[in-house]
């Protein structure tokens, strides 16, 4: 009898697994595939070295542009992921004075758990090195390296690093983000801007959240443009003011950044795929026209009205006042902190509202007045080099 009791419960026992396993199959087109069917992350080769899928390692960059035996190799952070995906570059301190960038790289590689990763990330926290120690945007020849991309390899030593970091780096990644700042004692707006006229660089802009996009082609010779030229669908992540660490401004760049890597099923985190950010196909530069103390009206993301205040310049010797008026309705997306700034300084920078074809109309105009020169050594003078760059005002004011 006792005997009877144990078979039935071992049937009952058969029955309740069978209706487990019926139920379970009812649900199986919602389990993920077999891992074993799944493509398999192959190992990441770069730098000479092989980064096997699954793991985070700190590999070096050691670009060729000083004394060999004294080079100094950059530190590059790879996380390689557990299945196929897209590699995603993040690059900052191009410009060597703009540091909330090296934070958000930071942190967005070393928060990743790359078992849950497809495909790859690649943060370079510091680009240009010696601008960087040396407090400045430049490098030590004074030039700007974000005019120098793609680079030449027998260029001058701007476009040497930029060919070395476009060829070793670069050429591996099938997005990239850029990470800049301000420039000189100006804040921006995180925002992203890319050329929205291509349109895999307008599909990936729209990936990173609430962000403002400004429509900018970018400068010849920027690492943005010189990789959508290269294929490469590229944006720049502007936050920020020069010489600091935000938090809150990091804290944006970096939820914006994997905000991007969520909607391009890079890595699983809970993005709202909905958030759209406003989209600007025009800004412009607002200067002032008087010498003096610049105290501001405004704050940055603030909308303006055509004729509002933006701030006054004060003339420390004579207390006469001037007002700096908006020309033209937009958003504030950049501006100057609080300053004494000389006639001409450029202020407030206003993302205008407007049409993909009135931007596509100004990018046709633009490629018909610059004459064509050559991408790795824009403005190139008699000597084949290109002058210092400190004197370029439009290139100051673009803060890329
Ligand atoms: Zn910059």
């Amino acid at each position: 009898m006792k005997c009877r009791r144990r078979i039935s419960a071992a049937r009952r026992l058969a029955a309740a697994t069978a209706i487990l396993w019926l139920i379970q199959g009812a649900f199986a087109a919602d389990v993920p595939p077999d891992t074993d069917a799944a493509p398999v992350q192959q190992p990441l080769a770069i730098l000479g070295k092989t980064v096997a899928p699954m793991t985070t390692e700190l590999l070096y960059w050691t670009p060729g542009v000083a004394f060999d035996g004294n080079s100094i190799p950059r530190g590059v952070i790879v996380a390689n992921g557990a299945n196929p995906g897209p590699v995603l570059c993040l690059t900052a301190v191009v410009h060597g004075d703009e540091h909330n960038g090296l934070e958000i790289v930071r942190r967005v590689l070393y928060e990743l758990d790359p078992a849950h990763l497809s495909g790859a990330v690649i943060g370079v926290p510091i680009v240009n090195l010696d601008g960087f120690r040396r407090g400045t945007r430049y490098l030590p020849d004074r030039r700007d390296l974000n005019r120098f991309f793609p680079g030449k390899q027998n260029g001058s030593a701007a476009a040497r690093l930029a060919h070395s970091l476009f060829e070793e780096v670069i050429r591996s990644c099938d997005y990239l983000v850029d990470i800049h700042t301000g420039s000189f004692h100006r804040t921006n707006l995180p925002q992203v801007r890319g050329d929205l006229t291509n349109l895999d660089v307008l599909e990936f802009a729209r990936r990173f959240g609430g962000a403002p996009i400004l429509h900018n082609r970018g400068e010849v010779g920027t690492l943005r443009r010189a990789a959508t030229d290269a294929g490469i669908p590229a944006i720049t992540l502007e936050t920020g003011e020069p010489l600091r660490i935000q938090d809150r401004e990091v804290r944006q760049g970096v939820r914006a950044i994997e905000h991007a890597m969520t909607l391009l099923s890079i890595y699983p985190r809970a993005a709202d795929a909905s958030e759209t950010a406003q989209v600007y196909f025009e800004s412009r530069w607002v200067r002032v026209n008087a010498g003096g103390v610049l105290m501001s009206n405004v704050r940055l993301g603030e909308l303006v009205g055509q004729g509002a205040r933006l701030g006054t310049v004060t003339d420390p010797v004579t207390n006469h006042s001037t007002e700096v008026i908006a020309p033209y309705a937009g958003r504030v997306l950049g501006m100057a902190l609080d300053q004494v700034v000389l006639p001409g300084y450029a202020a407030f920078h206003i993302g205008i509202e407007s049409s993909i074809e009135g931007a596509k109309a100004t990018d046709a105009i633009e490629r018909s007045i610059l004459a064509p020169s050559d991408p790795g050594d824009p403005a190139v003078d008699a000597t084949g080099d290109a002058p210092a760059a400190e004197s370029s005002d439009a290139e100051m004011e673009s803060s890329e």
